[in-house]
């Protein structure tokens, strides 16, 4: 344990952002001339050119060179879940003396080229056209990380193919983030704005994880190789005293807690909120809401922080959305909100919502656009682990509906009934009835908990998404379905010659026409599953089946419409999410035949053993009474026979699978056939781990996992 970060004083305003080269570097150490040129090309105006590139690049290397900094790499988030890099160190070629120069180019800056054949292309580009680009995206500053492999710069970068097509997260995007752009400011520019230059999506990510005892982690191969435990019988206490909640932090989570804070301000991300989460050994971290694209960059590395430091502590992050069954698994709110560069919210209703109409019509195309694209949404906030959350009364369900508070609700149902709204609800005076305690003003509105997508006073919270996704997908989503709802009231709107009247139409029809998506009731409770389907919401369970989303027609129409995805990029993703699903179900397969073969039931012949032996004692030695060792060993030897029956099936199946051709097929029969193989395998081992003695199970349990931290 690091006991340095116990005792150990630093100032945070001193140490925030010293790894980054930022705004403020940027201005100091840049000519004024490159400074301000830059400036123009993060903000939009216009393309990068090489000489501005080359004193960038320059300044940058020295800077990071000051840092310690011995290489450089471009840091990439490729489909596959992580990110990705390749390191360059800055020297060049000995010179005569023998002594090398430190040097880095404009071109090195702009532009790299990883062999990119092994990274997921969904056919997009075949092996032997290994050619990939990264580009700068000046957008997200660059940094300097330090760790065992001492310091680096790494430098944010978008990746495509050789033909231009975007292999990566960040494209798509960068792209969705100029839709919105220019959509949002059309809309503006109706309502007679005529300020405000930029409009950007902003997004606050919550990330859920699980920590454990390092040493511990290291006895369970299944979270080794899967991430998630595939045997594990419950302990006898759950979470269900909700005491973790909130609940004081432990001594040696709060030391790593700071040491996860002190790390991710030095970058610059600007970690804010920590707490104990509803599972027990499950936190939360939550940084303050930056530029969607930052915050992005800021999730991945906040990820990256949390597994990193883990490891100083001797303990290990699960990341996974589901590491635990039977226990609370993991998520990520995307809180997520648009603001112009002189800080309007759109999504700011102000006090009286219902005279605001440039935030009533904000707020009807939002409902459209979820209402409209729920089968995107969902696809987004796919994934695996994912699948053991939606719908399973810890995580939102796998309908889509919007959660607006009574107040907004309200204010939508006189639009709806009456054609204008003419009041709205106000919060309370909240009398605690102590005198000592402070009187408060109640929000207008109070949370829902269950919904997948939350109206929290300026902004919407997103709670579908996985905790070991990036957000990059249902930002992308989110900002093109909006920016096409805000187009389609553009072009009505525009058009129109009574503003006032057309706008006010427009907002009673699209309150009108989707209100079925507007739900404010208990999102877990079966009833609404029933109600959803009689409003005709999708409730789409499982990731095999979100995938489609992607590549039907409207789908194309809508990313092709703003050049967020082309069709091919989007049929190429379809085929790697068709591909992570099959793969990562085959290793958890595979994962448990190897551990139930090589660790489990050799443990249970040993338990069996010994217990044949001393009921052979026993009754060698005399006339006691052996009939519960004998009903024991019979129970056990069932249980035995069961694992070794679904253990024989389990490899059949999984070999079966393998040989699929990949796409739909493999991934429905993995869902169907593999993970039911899978569950009938893990029901008796997971019984005979309340049999077998704790000393000669293979594994540490869920109890000395969980509580023992
Ligand atoms: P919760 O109560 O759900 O934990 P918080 O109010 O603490 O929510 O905020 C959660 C996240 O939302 C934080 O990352 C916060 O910075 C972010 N956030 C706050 N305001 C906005 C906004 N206008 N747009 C986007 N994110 C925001
Ligand atoms: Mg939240």
């Amino acid at each position: 344990m690091n006991v340095m970060s116990e005792t150990e004083k630093f100032s945070v305003s001193e140490i925030f952002g010293e790894n980054v080269f930022n705004d403020a570097v940027m201005q100091e150490r840049l000519p004024k001339k490159t400074y301000k040129r830059l400036r123009e090309v993060i903000e939009g105006g216009h393309d990068l050119d090489l000489a501005t590139a080359d004193v960038v690049a320059h300044e940058m290397k020295e800077w990071a060179i000051e840092q310690g900094a011995t290489h450089y790499t471009h840091w990439f988030q490729p489909l596959t879940g992580v990110t990705a890099e390749k390191h360059d160190s800055f020297i060049t070629a000995p010179m005569e003396n023998g002594k090398v120069l430190m040097s880095f180019s404009g071109k090195e800056l702009i532009k790299g080229e990883p062999d990119a054949s092994s990274f997921p292309s969904g056919g997009l580009r075949a092996t032997f056209e290994a050619r990939g680009y990264t580009a700068w995206d000046c957008t997200s500053p660059a940094f300097v990380r330090h760790d065992a492999a001492g310091a680096t710069l790494c430098i944010p970068t978008a990746f495509c193919s050789y033909t231009g097509e975007a292999l990566d997260q960040k494209t798509p995007l960068l792209r969705s983030m100029e839709a919105v752009n220019a959509q949002a400011l059309r809309l503006l520019r109706l309502f007679g704005n005529t300020t405000s230059k930029r409009v950007t999506p902003s997004v606050g990510a919550e990330q859920e994880y699980f920590i454990v005892d390092r040493e511990k982690y290291l006895k369970r191969k299944d979270l080794i190789f899967t991430g998630r435990t595939l045997f594990g019988a419950m302990p006898p206490k759950g979470q269900e005293m909700d005491d973790h909640y909130f609940g004081a932090i432990r001594e040696r989570i709060g030391a790593y807690m700071k040491d996860v804070n002190k790390e991710l301000w030095k970058l610059g991300v600007s970690a804010k909120t920590q707490h104990n989460e509803v599972a027990p050994a499950q936190h939360e971290l939550a940084p303050i809401y930056a530029e969607c694209n930052v915050a992005t960059d800021h999730n991945q590395l906040i990820m990256e922080t949390l597994k990193k430091v883990a490891g100083r502590h001797g303990l290990q992050c699960l990341l996974h959305e589901k590491p635990f069954a039977g226990v609370n698994g993991s998520g990520k709110h995307n809180n997520w909100s648009i603001t112009t560069d002189d800080g309007i919210n759109l999504l700011d209703p102000g006090s009286t919502p219902h005279e605001n109409i440039q935030f009533l019509l904000v707020l009807t195309c939002i409902l459209k656009a979820v209402d409209e694209h729920a089968d995107l949404l969902r696809a987004s906030a796919a994934d695996v682990g994912n699948d053991h959350r939606l719908g399973a009364n810890e995580a939102p369900p796998a309908i889509l509906s919007i959660f607006l508070g009574e107040q907004l609700e309200d204010v939508l149902t006189q639009l709806i009934s009456t054609g204008s709204a003419t009041h709205s609800l106000k919060g309370e005076k909240l009398e605690t009835g102590v005198k000592t305690l402070p009187d408060f003003m109640r929000d207008a509105t109070d949370r829902n908990r269950t919904s997948p997508f939350a109206f929290t006073g300026n902004k919407f919270e997103f709670r579908m998404v996985g905790s070991q996704a990036s957000i990059a997908q249902p930002n992308v989503v989110l900002n093109t379905i909006v920016a096409d709802a805000f187009a389609e009231a553009c072009d009505v709107l525009e058009k129109a010659d009574n503003f006032d009247e057309a706008v006010h139409d427009l907002i009673k029809k699209y309150a009108t026409e989707h209100q079925r998506i507007v739900f404010n009731g208990n999102g877990y409770s079966d009833e609404w599953v029933v109600e959803a389907e009689k409003r005709g919401l999708p409730n789409i369970k499982s990731m095999v089946d979100a995938i489609p989303a992607y590549a039907t027609d409207k789908a194309v129409a809508l990313f092709e419409k703003f050049g967020v995805f082309t069709k091919v990029e989007l049929e190429s993703r379809v085929e790697i999410e068709y591909e992570t699903y099959a793969k990562t179900i085959n290793i958890e397969a595979k994962a448990m035949i190897d551990i139930a073969g090589k660790q489990i039931v050799p443990a249970v012949i040993k338990y069996t053993t010994n217990l044949a032996n001393s009921i052979n004692a026993v009754k060698a030695a005399g006339a006691a009474d052996v009939s519960v060792q004998t009903e024991l060993l019979s129970e056990t030897s069932d249980y035995l026979s069961e694992v070794k029956a679904a253990l024989a099936k389990l490899t059949d199946v999984t070999e079966k699978g393998a040989e699929l051709a990949e796409g739909e097929e493999q991934a429905t029969y993995y869902r169907d056939v593999v993970k039911a193989a899978m569950d009938e395998l893990r029901a008796p081992v997971d019984k005979l781990e309340m049999i077998v003695d704790k000393d000669l199970w293979p594994m540490p349990s869920y109890g000395d996992l969980i509580f023992e931290v």
